[in-house]
């Protein structure tokens, strides 16, 4: 049987390298393989299974806002290292490293733009920096972007795509959502808002 094994490995990597790297697409879910341009097409949803693909922060905003309108707000919030926290890696190098990665200060991506000239505050989070996670800085720019939608009497868009409170910070991470909830608690019941995560 070991020549039989040998062929079939061998037609397996002959297939293998008829597939152009990039093109096609496996699902996670359901293992179907679907031409990336199709997926495009589908936004990134599985055509056999409905499984929704991660999809980045910059595909989010092509997808979700006029084209080009977004003007990002507070672009110069960093975080600080108030734990002098250290696991595998010290915190400011985690940051070092993610906006290396990036190109952004910190995790979370907000400002006014417009959806059908419709003008939106607007607020997401980037998983491709430390997972999303919500600090301090990611916190703080969730709140003014629902600050901003009260002041400017905005409809408010927040899309959650985050791993959750960022640890580096302990405590000050979780205090976020205890701002979020009272700024929310201000929002103007008749525009539409809309969370997606
Ligand atoms: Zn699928």
């Amino acid at each position: 049987m070991a020549w039989f094994r040998k062929d079939k490995s061998g037609l397996a990597q002959q297939e293998k390298k008829n597939i152009p790297e990039g093109l096609w697409t496996k699902c996670k879910s359901c293992g179907e393989v679907v031409y990336g341009k199709k997926m495009e097409e589908l936004l990134w949803v599985c055509p056999n299974c409905d499984y929704h693909f991660r999809i980045t922060s910059q595909r989010y905003i092509e997808l979700l806002l006029d084209n080009g309108t977004l003007e990002e707000y507070d672009l110069t919030l960093t975080s600080q290292d108030p734990l002098k926290f250290k696991d595998s890696k010290k915190y400011p190098d985690r940051i070092k490293a993610a906006q290396l990665k990036t190109g952004k200060k910190e995790g979370g991506i907000s400002g006014i733009s417009s959806i059908n000239e419709i003008k939106v505050s607007f607020a997401i989070m980037n998983f491709e920096y430390i997972g999303g996670s919500m600090g301090s800085v990611v916190g703080e720019k969730i709140a003014r972007a629902i600050e901003r939608a009260i002041d400017m009497e905005l409809p408010l868009i927040i899309v959650s795509c985050s791993g959750g409170a960022r640890m580096q910070e302990g405590i000050l991470s979780l205090m976020q959502m205890a701002k979020h909830r009272h700024c929310l608690q201000s929002l103007p019941k008749r525009k539409f808002h809309i969370f997606l995560s």
